[in-house]
């Protein structure tokens, strides 16, 4: 599956980051950082990354 966030909405609140750790991250200048591809198996914990992100600025595709 593909994750895509949109920078231009994403305000580095961090949330992504508690849901799905081993997806997304924060940089030491705390802006945000994730892999644009991951296995299936992480399906769950990204879903429930995109749905606490409060500006909706992760999509999922696949
Ligand atoms: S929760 Fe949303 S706004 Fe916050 S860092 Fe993640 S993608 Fe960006």
């Amino acid at each position: 599956m593909k994750i895509s966030v949109d920078m231009n909405v994403c305000q580095n609140y961090g949330q992504c980051v508690f849901a799905a750790p081993e997806v997304f991250d924060l940089d030491d200048a705390g802006g945000l950082v994730y892999r644009p591809t991951v296995d299936d198996t992480a399906r769950g914990e990204v879903e429930a990354a995109a749905m606490a992100c409060p500006v909706q600025a992760i999509t999922i595709e696949g």
